[in-house]
């Protein structure tokens, strides 16, 4: 998604994600993984504007299979506060996501690379504050900052 958003957003895109994601870090500081959980609700993807995902081509695994299927069901998500409605997934899909992130987990292990799960947000955060993020990554230096 990085290599994307360095690729595809036009400068003024970036200005704004970057304020995104100050803010939401800002907003995040010193909470566990379990209190921001409980308030996604309050924090809308950093990649949803205008009811349009802006990575869509390169979005998560997750949200190919799982929490959406639309940005505007991510919309909706965020809107209506309905915690019920992120799960709406056929069993199928859910367990499409579970074997795809098994095995990009293990894949990416035994590569020697980084394999944690990531909050998007500081993902996203760490890679631009790294100077050569990719080339980085797949030498099994560490680019990522775990929770
Ligand atoms: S599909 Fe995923 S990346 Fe895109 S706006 Fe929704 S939650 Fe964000």
């Amino acid at each position: 998604m990085g290599h994307h958003v360095e690729e595809v957003f036009t400068d003024d895109d970036k200005k704004k994600l970057t304020e995104r994601i100050k803010r939401i870090l800002n907003r995040i500081k010193g909470m566990r993984t379990y209190e921001i959980a409980m308030m996604r609700h309050e924090l809308p993807c950093i990649f949803l504007e205008d009811e349009m995902c802006m990575v869509y081509p390169v979005r998560p695994v997750v949200c190919r299979t799982c929490s959406s299927t639309s940005a505007e069901h991510c919309k909706m998500i965020f809107e209506t506060r309905d915690h019920r409605a992120r799960l709406r997934c056929y069993q199928g899909m859910r367990e499409i996501f579970q074997t795809v992130q098994t095995d990009l987990v293990h894949r990416s292990q035994e590569m020697g690379c980084q394999s944690d799960l990531l909050y998007v947000v500081e993902g996203i955060r760490d890679y631009f504050s790294h100077r050569r993020p990719i080339e980085a990554w797949l030498e099994g230096d560490v680019v990522f900052n775990i929770r």
